[in-house]
């Protein structure tokens, strides 16, 4: 594994699933972590704290709402005061909803396309100053493979991750002579709390079990008829803001069971 030591990542949307694996594996190189996300707050702290304990990093946490631009810039700016530096910005926190376009709540398309896309948009403004200032910086997007093909009852996402792969490539070029890369990563399915909901609600609908439409979902998208594990997320983001990677910039790397190959 590379050595981030000395470096900070801010990860949004790490209080869980992938976000939370792609913590533990920028502490596992040595990285200090900024926590993002919802959750129990007694919870939250054994989080913290455990993760500081386990790897000896410094962990610190931020409650900003990922659909509140005011909350975000004081984030990046937390992050900076209380590390003194924010080297590799993880843009993960995500929501989902499942509905056709002419059904699908407004309200429900204003909130995913907060998160999922206008939130990296106010991050990634926030932090480049100061990536710029140091000459060096990691920014990594997780999209998703409905940032790169599309599914039913999906408007809202697909939308957003497609636009995340966009503002990705424009990130990218911006910053190409600034020791600083961007780039996506695109998941297939990872068994998460977000994809359970799916698999609960495919099974409520068709009368079958969770086990059964959890085989049924990834068998209907990917060749490979597995689940990517969070940790093989994680370990993609830490290869992607090591030294090894400092010319890759501006790509969508697909973690995806072949999903996208077809
Ligand atoms: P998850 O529901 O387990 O975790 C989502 C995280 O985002 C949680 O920590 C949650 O608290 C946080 N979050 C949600 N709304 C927030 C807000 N307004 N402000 C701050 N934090 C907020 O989901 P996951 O499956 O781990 O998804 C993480 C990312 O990976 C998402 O962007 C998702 O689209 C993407 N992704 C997931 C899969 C999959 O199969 N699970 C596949 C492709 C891409």
């Amino acid at each position: 594994m590379p050595s981030l030591k000395g470096k900070t990542a801010l990860i949004t949307g790490s209080t869980s699933g992938i976000g939370l694996a792609i913590a533990r594996s920028f502490a596992a190189a040595g990285c200090n972590v900024m926590l993002n996300g919802f959750g129990n707050a007694d919870d939250i702290e054994k989080l913290r704290a455990g993760l500081e304990k386990e790897f000896r990093i410094s962990a610190r946490y931020s409650h900003a709402d990922m659909s509140k631009p005011a909350e975000i810039a004081a984030m990046i700016a937390a992050t900076e005061n209380q590390f003194g530096t924010l080297d590799v910005l993880v843009n993960n926190a995500g929501i989902q909803h499942v509905a056709s376009v002419e059904d699908f709540p407004a309200e429900k398309w204003d909130a995913i396309i907060a998160v999922n896309l206008s939130s990296s948009f106010h991050t990634i403004r926030a932090a480049l100053p100061g990536m710029k200032k140091r000459k060096w910086g990691r920014i990594i997007n997780i999209a998703s493979a409905h940032g790169l093909v599309a599914s039913g009852q999906k408007a809202a996402y697909v939308a957003a991750k497609h636009g995340l792969i966009g503002l990705t490539k424009v990130v990218a070029i911006e910053t190409a002579n600034a020791g600083i890369t961007c780039n996506a990563i695109c998941p297939g399915w990872v068994l998460t709390p977000l994809v359970q909901a799916q698999i609960e609600a495919r099974a409520r609908e068709r009368g079958t079990t969770a086990e059964a439409e959890k085989l049924a979902l990834v068998a209907e998208k990917q060749p490979m008829h597995q689940f990517t594990s969070p940790e093989n997320v994680g370990a993609l983001a830490v290869f992607l803001a090591s030294e090894a990677a400092s010319t890759i910039t501006g790509s969508a790397y697909s973690i995806d069971g072949g999903w996208t190959a077809q």
